[in-house]
């Protein structure tokens, strides 16, 4: 990655930081990441008062683990800093944290019309709480029409499953000049490959169970954000809800983040390495991978994204086709889900939601040799359909 490197954030220390993110001080026989701490509730004599009371308010497995993930979302404001991080029991618990907590009945949110499956669910729970729902496309910003009255935009850059890329500045300014949050949804991009805070936005949610942890072992979320008043209400909400990360997951996501980098490094260009090999094949169409030159994507993700993501995303010219590929392929594990460390590949149309056309193939790059990888690929590619 020299190619694209934002100005605002140097290159240097990332696989440092995140190796050592959210370790507490070191201390005299004791392990250098502490072990999950198992608690439903903590002594507490007298005065209910400091952070440990009761297990689904706090945790100190979840406390490393806020930090590290504050520490890469928002480098340099980890420690006292305006910048506090929540995690949840998933992403959709956090998604639905930040927007449950901030939208009230007669409020307007603008969201994707492209983005992760559950969001129409969301539309239609958010419109019978009496808030008006508007949604449009990521591509070509046109999220921007319809900012006027509304109090949140929720941007999902790169789009899941289509990976058309928004310009987060651009729709950050505009809502702000309306008086209206935003909030992007970072699951695909990781904090890794861009950092909504630092372009403006008021939130950062994610998946954590994507390439944040990337072992497809644990199910995770979080919500990092800078307003102390907004993030009380978040917080507020993950007490109310309950929907909180086991002490186990919370542990596991923070062993996974020391070797997000290497991860991360590795995938996105096996996933490059996908697409140029796609590319040059007749029988693929509508490849897309926002790191390849020349992608409808490529431009306004190279302003704002330091690593393009590991999904790649084409269609072949029949649901036949597809399955034929996903069988032959060895290397590749047919499953839904991205982002970890080995590849896997599903047929989008089997679930119903997105449009997507029969053959669309999201394919998720793991961490195996190149090598391998391309000619497992091509290999699936050229068996002819029975
Ligand atoms: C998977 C995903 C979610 C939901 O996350 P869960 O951890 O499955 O709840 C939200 N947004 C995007 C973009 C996702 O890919």
């Amino acid at each position: 990655m020299t190619e694209h490197q934002h100005p605002e954030h140097p290159p240097h220390g990332e696989g440092t930081r995140a190796v050592r993110a959210g370790l507490p001080e070191p201390v005299k026989h004791e392990p250098t990441l502490p072990g999950p701490v198992f608690a439903a509730h903590f002594h507490l004599p007298g005065d209910p008062t400091g952070p440990y009371t009761y297990g689904r308010d706090e945790n100190p497995t979840w406390t490393h683990l806020e930090r590290a993930i504050g520490e890469l979302e928002a480098p340099g404001q980890d420690s006292g800093g305006p910048v506090e991080t929540l995690v949840f029991a998933s992403g959709m618990a956090a998604i639905s944290a930040v927007l449950f907590s901030q939208l009230r009945a007669g409020d307007v949110a603008v969201l994707p019309d492209d983005g992760y499956q559950a969001l129409p669910l969301v539309r239609e729970q958010l419109t019978a709480y009496g808030i008006e729902v508007r949604t449009a496309p990521t591509g070509g910003d046109a999220q921007l029409e319809l900012l006027d009255g509304a109090s949140l935009l929720w941007i999902e850059t790169p789009s899941n499953p289509g990976l058309d890329v928004c310009d987060i500045r651009r729709l950050v300014a505009a809502a702000h000049e309306r008086g209206a949050k935003v909030a992007v949804d970072n699951t695909l991009a990781t904090p890794l490959g861009q950092r909504p805070l630092a372009l403006g936005a008021d939130f950062s949610v994610a998946s954590g169970t994507k390439g944040l942890t990337g072992h497809g072992d644990l199910l995770l979320g979080y919500v990092t954000g800078a307003d102390a008043e907004a993030m009380a209400d978040v917080r507020r909400w993950r007490k109310i809800v309950g929907a909180i990360p086991g002490p186990m997951e919370a542990w596991l996501a923070h062993r996974s983040l020391a070797t997000l980098q290497l991860r991360i490094d590795r995938q996105n260009a096996n996933a490059l390495a996908v697409a140029e090999a796609l590319r040059a094949r007749t029988d693929v169409t509508g490849l897309r991978y926002p790191g390849l030159g020349g992608d409808p994507s490529h431009a306004v993700a190279a302003r704002q994204m330091r690593r393009f993501g590991s999904v790649v995303s084409f269609t072949l010219p029949s649901r036949e086709r597809a399955e034929r590929f996903l069988a032959e392929l060895h290397l590749v594990e047919e499953a839904t889900s991205f982002g970890g460390v080995r590849s896997t590949a599903e047929r989008r149309g089997r679930w119903g939601g997105d449009a997507v056309p029969e053959g669309f193939i999201r394919f998720s790059a793991g961490a195996e040799d190149p090598e391998d990888l391309i000619a497992d690929v091509l290999r699936a590619l050229d068996v002819p359909v029975a």
